[in-house]
């Protein structure tokens, strides 16, 4: 039996970011086929196979093959547990990534090589910078033609602002794409056959040293002397690969490849694996000291709720991040923010549809417990003696509105229902507008996307109907001032501002532009408004 010591060091938990169409489903799932934990690529995600993805459950992210939520894959290799953090790569979803990202222990950025750094990358490399996490890049899809190597490390320089050290070097591109040299082991890893034809197995690699005659004749005269060039340049940076660099996210260790062809993955895994820390300790906000993962007793935080994923037991899963100890299906536990014990009676383990009931898991895993309704985002779960609360997950101003209405009066019961359960998942907001009952609420989003799924999951998990109509509003501010106190019907506004309340009661403004937001500060001398969210 192995201690707790080993358990949690054996840890690795991540997350893949990419824009979309970079390669992060493609990648992942080579992960999977090299650690045995699939047989056959393919079973991922099937946006142009008919094969379904293992990670996407949901009917939406089937027909438009687009990954909408979080799932957890968890997989055994070489002595290390490992846990990868789907996340989805539209950016209407960012705000789901960017809770889970508060999962993770690293990031791995997948970087399309022909396209460099794009949009959704840079705003996930935000959120990633944020949490402090070391940061992998994965330069994908070196089998077609690519930008020139060197460009893309500038790119990722001083676009994103981190430090890039290429852990190996590619040899060519496109078709005349030949392997890469290994900057550790000063060996070139050829790229071997026909790529596209090996697409869903292995790929043969075969070493050769630099310098090599054999090796001229294997890569081609021109690409060995560039190559004896490229990798003088770099040497001649004399840049060590700084590990406590590495470990604070100012560095970034960079890998090229194909994940199509499978060419890079293998060494890139052994190397992440080797490089990526241990699970890292999260901070009690009731002490400000942070918390020793290999502690005895079990703490983690709730970063994500999901309701109804099994749709015949219609449950809602709260997927906890385990920061300390051992977790033990059944024990006891104290659920922080509600004050309450209560027995974690049900641990599931996600490979999307079929979940594994989890008798045990160890800091730096997920575990999905079963929520009887009473978990929010970012709550804290502990055992034994330990009373921690980890620090609250900070949402996005949601910045698309729509007023969303049930079409069947009927069904108004159902019709609060899912709307509140949705709106606790974190993939909503609601708000209520004064003068009109629960039938009818107002929806606020960070991505259209959003909305569609709600107006999807509310008719299949639900069984309701819904009308929408988009609001003209973008900007969201809660008025701080005393409610008791402070006469809101009183309020200078203009006339298309809009007062509203959340779920907890608390009153807010809608305002159309900006300038709106001013407008109000500038009548209103002694209305307090709050900040906009962090993150929009
Ligand atoms: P995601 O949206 O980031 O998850 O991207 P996918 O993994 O779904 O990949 C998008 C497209 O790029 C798919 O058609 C993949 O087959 C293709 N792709 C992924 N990796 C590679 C690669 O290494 N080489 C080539 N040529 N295509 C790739």
């Amino acid at each position: 039996m192995s201690t707790l010591t080993d358990q949690i060091s054996s840890r690795r938990t991540f997350a893949i970011i990419s824009h979309p169409d970079a390669g992060k489903t493609t990648l992942t799932e080579k992960l999977l086929l090299y650690t045995g934990s699939i047989q056959t690529a393919g079973s991922v995600k099937g946006k142009s196979s008919s094969k379904h993805a293992v990670s996407d459950w949901m009917d939406i992210e089937k027909q438009r093959g687009i990954s909408v939520t979080s799932s957890v894959l968890q997989f055994s290799y070489d002595g290390y547990c490992v846990n990868i953090l789907d996340t989805p790569g539209h950016q209407d979803f960012s705000e789901d990534t960017y809770r889970t990202l508060m999962a993770a222990d690293a990031a791995v950025m997948v970087i399309d090589g022909a396209k460099g750094v794009e949009a959704q990358t840079k705003k996930l490399f935000k959120v990633c910078t944020l949490r402090h996490i070391p940061i992998f890049t994965f330069v994908n899809k070196l089998d077609r033609e690519t930008r020139d190597p060197f460009d893309l490390m500038e790119e990722i320089e001083t676009v994103l602002g981190i430090g890039t050290y290429p852990m190996n070097w590619p040899i060519g591109c496109g078709q005349n794409f030949r392997g890469v040299f290994d900057r550790q082991t000063r060996r070139v890893i050829a790229f071997e056959g026909d790529g596209h034809a090996n697409a869903t197995k292995k790929v043969a690699e075969i070493e050769a040293e630099l310098g090599d005659a054999e090796l001229a004749d294997l890569i081609g005269e021109a690409n060995h002397a560039n190559l004896i060039d490229d990798i003088e340049l770099l040497d001649g940076a004399g840049d060590e690969l700084d590990l406590d660099a590495v470990r604070t996210g100012k560095l970034s260790p960079v890998f090229f490849g194909s994940a199509l062809t499978n060419f890079g993955v293998e060494p890139f895994l052994k190397e992440f694996l080797r490089l990526t820390p241990t699970p890292l300790p999260y901070t009690d906000c009731l002490t400000g000291d942070p918390v020793d993962p290999m502690r005895d007793e079990f703490s983690g935080f709730v970063f994500k709720i999901q309701a109804n994923m099994d749709k015949n037991h219609r449950d809602r899963i709260a997927f906890v991040r385990i920061c300390s100890g051992k977790f033990e299906r059944g024990m006891d536990a104290m659920h922080m923010q509600g004050g309450k014990k209560l027995k974690l009676a049900t641990g599931t383990s996600l490979m999307a549809d079929d979940r594994a009931t989890v008798d045990e898991a160890y800091a730096g895993d997920i575990v999905g417990l079963f929520d009887p309704g009473i978990f929010s985002i970012g709550d804290t779960v502990c055992a034994g003696k330990c009373r921690v609360q980890y620090p609250e997950i900070p949402t996005f101003a949601p910045e698309i509105f729509a007023r969303v209405t049930q079409v069947n009066t009927l069904k108004r019961k159902q019709f609060v229902k899912g709307m509140e359960e949705l709106a606790q998942e974190g993939a909503i907001q609601i708000f209520r507008e004064p003068g009109f009952g629960m039938e009818s609420v107002i929806v606020g989003v960070v991505g259209v996307l959003q909305l569609d799924v709600l107006e999807q999951r509310l008719k299949s998990e639900y069984g309701v109907e819904v009308r929408r109509q988009a609001l003209p509003y973008s900007e969201i501010r809660w008025i701080l001032n005393d409610p008791s106190t402070y006469d809101i019907a009183k309020l200078n506004l203009t006339s298309d501002t809009l007062r509203v309340e959340d779920m907890r009661g608390r009153k807010l403004l809608l305002f159309t532009s900006a300038w709106n937001v001013n407008w109000a500060s500038e009548r209103n001398a002694d209305l307090e408004l709050s900040e906009v969210g962090n993150f929009s």
